[in-house]
């Protein structure tokens, strides 16, 4: 059962991957520390991956307090931005050159098109927003207004193609910049995995989700593709995060498989929700590590703490 300090570290390695644009609140503590459990139970590797690639959001402060405040729950790594490791970096911002060349190898497998619809464009091709909040409010574990909308498909016949790009021949096409790039799902694939904790799970291309982005206008890669990039080149064997991530795990499989990337183990923890059945965000300041710690919690009061869940 309980591991020796000084034993010799297993296959599995896991990971924490924070973004650092508010304060950690107790949801986060419990899925970190589900994550830190299961890494030390199994005598593996932990992993801190800073995910910053929400450029307006994050902030290096918050970086710096979520490993604080991780370390002060009792929560520790083997490799991260501040022990280094075999995988450096371990901050996103800086791996953008792993990110372009997983791009390049989407586009010639012909898994990519570019997309130039706006944001207002898909929305309108949608249902009306009403309908929209109905689904995501009627008891869906998939909460459609935490995702991005689904593509309607006004650029999907240039998958395939390389597109004609001003300035160097389309064969050429080596940046993503100045456009939005979707991977093209086969509508009605089905994707189903099991879950280490949640069990048997199945999600439909084309239903529960349509053609995502892989790479934005505005220069960055997509969670998506920084997540299954990061995950291959640190060699993570087990995924823990909230289970707010299923169906980015069924898109995130179909990227492993065009990649040719081999799928690690997922474990999603139940979210926990407050009094009224909300999902946290960082929005609830009260919930944050920072300030129960200074109404004179500990790690134990919060980690042992009796709280709901979403079921
Ligand atoms: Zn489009």
């Amino acid at each position: 059962m309980a591991s020796t300090p000084s034993s010799p570290a297993s296959g599995y390695r896991g990971r924490l991957a924070p973004s650092p644009t508010g304060y950690l609140h107790v949801g986060h503590a419990r899925t970190f520390w589900t994550a830190f459990q299961r890494a030390r139970e199994a005598t593996g590797t932990l992993v801190m991956r800073m995910e910053d690639l929400d450029g307006d959001r994050s902030r290096s402060n918050f970086a710096e307090a979520a490993m604080e405040d991780l370390r002060w729950l009792g929560i520790r790594w083997q490799e991260g931005p501040d022990k280094g490791g075999p995988h450096a970096p371990y901050v996103q911002s800086k791996r953008r050159r792993l990110y372009l060349a997983a791009w390049r190898k989407l586009l010639h497998r012909g898994c990519l098109f570019a997309c130039r619809c706006s944001r207002k464009d898909i929305d309108s091709a949608l249902a009306a927003p009403h309908e929209r909040a109905q689904a995501a409010s009627s008891g869906s574990k998939l909460d459609i207004l935490d995702d991005e909308p689904m593509y309607p498909g006004t650029c999907r016949h240039l998958a395939g193609h390389l597109p004609q790009l001003p300035g160097p021949t389309s064969a050429d096409v080596d940046t993503p910049e100045g456009t939005n790039w979707r991977f093209r799902v086969r509508d009605g694939e089905v994707i189903e995995f099991v879950d280490r904790n949640l069990g048997p799970q199945r999600f439909v291309a084309g239903v529960d989700f349509g053609d995502f982005v892989i790479w934005r206008r505005d220069g960055g890669p997509s969670y998506q593709l920084a997540c299954v990039v990061d995950d291959a080149t640190m060699r993570i064997t087990e995924v823990v995060r909230g289970a707010d991530l299923l169906k980015s795990t069924a898109r995130q499989i179909l990227l492993n498989r065009a990649l040719g990337f081999e799928n690690p183990a997922w474990y999603h923890c139940r979210l926990v929700v407050d009094n009224h059945g909300r999902r946290l965000a960082k929005r609830h300041d009260a919930l944050s590590l920072r300030a129960m710690r200074q109404r004179g919690l500990t790690p134990m009061n919060i980690l042992a703490a009796e709280l709901p869940v979403e079921v």
